[in-house]
């Protein structure tokens, strides 16, 4: 099939990459002049079980102060408001199941099958990725370490190996933490990995263009409609039509072309930052990834590199930054890893990203309602966890192969009724 991609960011280069490999013509439109220059170009990387990524599935966000995080990034307005209330739902119903609800447990399997094939691609192709393996989730206080008992209960069933640590267990395992920082303790999750994702989709993109695929760059598609047996994309600036067999959307957090896929989808932008900053003591820096659970930011070690990733931002946000979510990112770093990164350094990167994201923290993976008019967008906060294990099943979907029975739980017409 002659198979068209919007979107060149990890989902949509991850997909490209599938679909070349299962032999279709593959082209991949992108409205910047590179891949991952969106949410995919500095997020924090961390790669482990999605219940334990940073504002991922709703129902496990720290005992409650989680929500008091989210903050509106303009005015709160009534959709704001309404999209709140079908999150807090679904936290509800994922308190009432248990933490492994249906969705929570499809995303758990995707997130290992997507960490397979990755390492599958990189040991074939001799790639690395600045990636560091290990994670420590640090609790600040005594109510922290209570508050992981159901998410270890769910971690145990899924067989991810998690441990709790006292404080001076998480110290030993992690030397550069400050002996001043206030600590409980800390789950310690050894396979969990951090990556540079950017890097990754790069990476990705290179082999993808090695075996046929197209990238088309500086491409800004405004419309996608089904016409007969064929999609036609319009690009702005240009009434000709591209036509195609199927048009996969992997547009993130933009929302312009959803009601081409048929289904009215309720996705909300999520903001968030990050500051990477040149190492500066290397003993007194994480030594992969630490998560500071009750602010939900996450400190990595990105190569040569520290960053510090956090924020929560519903809607549509203004053009300056938000200074007191940096001010406090800066405060944690220095909290936990005082000296690790040289801040003064002309070189510091401050950067926001968008994560689209839906009430039931899941993905849009699948079909709408038009037959040839494929989604793999809305990762929320576990795109770079997710991409690879999303880009296999969507083309094992579109070749008409079985896929696993969980993954029916990520279809967009779960919001069709
Ligand atoms: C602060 C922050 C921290 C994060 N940390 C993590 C983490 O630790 N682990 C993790 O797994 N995930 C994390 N994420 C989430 C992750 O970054 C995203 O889920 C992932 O990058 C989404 O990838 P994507 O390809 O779907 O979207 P993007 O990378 O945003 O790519 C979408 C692309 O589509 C293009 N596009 C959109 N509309 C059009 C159009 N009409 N025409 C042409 N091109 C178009 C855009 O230009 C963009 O390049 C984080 C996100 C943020 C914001």
């Amino acid at each position: 099939m002659d198979i068209a991609i919007v979107g060149a960011g990890i989902a949509g280069i991850a997909t490209a990459y599938e679909l070349a490999q299962d032999g279709h013509t593959v082209t991949v439109y992108e409205q910047h002049n590179a891949a991952a220059e969106g949410a995919s170009f500095a997020n924090a990387g961390w790669l482990s079980p999605t219940l334990l990524q940073p504002w991922s599935t709703p129902g496990w966000t720290p005992g409650g102060t989680g929500q008091t995080l989210v903050q509106a990034a303009g005015p709160w307005l009534g959709q704001n408001w309404r999209w709140l209330r079908r999150w807090k739902t679904a936290e509800r119903s994922a308190h009432k199941t248990g933490l492994l609800t249906t969705t929570a447990s499809a995303l758990e399997q995707l997130s290992a099958f997507s960490q397979q094939l990755r390492h599958e691609i990189s040991a074939a192709h001799e790639l690395s990725t600045e990636s560091h393996q290990s994670h420590l989730v640090l609790l600040r206080s005594a109510k922290e370490v209570q508050a992981m008992q159901p998410l270890l209960a769910a971690l145990a069933e899924m067989d991810v190996s998690a441990q709790l640590l006292d404080a001076a267990a998480a110290r030993a395992a992690e030397p550069g933490l400050s002996p001043e920082a206030t600590l409980a303790g800390a789950l310690q999750l050894s396979e969990g990995e951090t990556i540079n994702c950017r890097q990754w989709t790069q990476q990705l993109r290179q082999l993808a263009m090695h075996s046929g695929v197209r990238l088309q760059p500086h491409t800004t598609i405004r419309s996608v409609q089904s016409v007969g047996k064929q999609v036609h994309l319009l690009q702005e600036g240009d009434n000709a039509a591209h036509l195609h067999d199927a048009v996969v959307l992997c547009t993130g957090a933009n929302p312009d072309l959803l009601a081409a896929s048929g289904l009215r989808l309720p996705m909300m932008p999520l903001h968030g930052y990050s500051i990477s900053a040149p190492l500066r003591e290397p003993t007194h820096a994480p030594r992969a990834a630490a998560l500071d659970w009750g602010q939900q930011l996450v400190i990595s070690r990105i190569g040569q590199r520290i960053r510090i990733s956090g924020g929560a931002e519903l809607g549509t946000a203004p053009e300056a930054h938000n200074q007191a979510t940096l001010t406090r990112m800066y405060e944690a770093l220095n909290d936990w890893y005082p000296g690790a990164a040289q801040l003064s350094s002309p070189q510091v990167q401050i950067w926001r990203g968008t994560r689209g994201v839906m009430p039931d923290g899941a993905p849009l993976l699948g079909r709408g309602s038009q037959p040839q008019i494929w989604l793999n967008l809305a990762h929320g906060a576990h795109g770079a966890s997710l991409a690879n294990g999303c880009a296999r099943i969507l083309a094992d979907q579109i070749a008409g192969r079985a896929v696993p029975q969980e993954v029916q739980a990520l279809s967009p017409m779960r919001f069709s009724s």
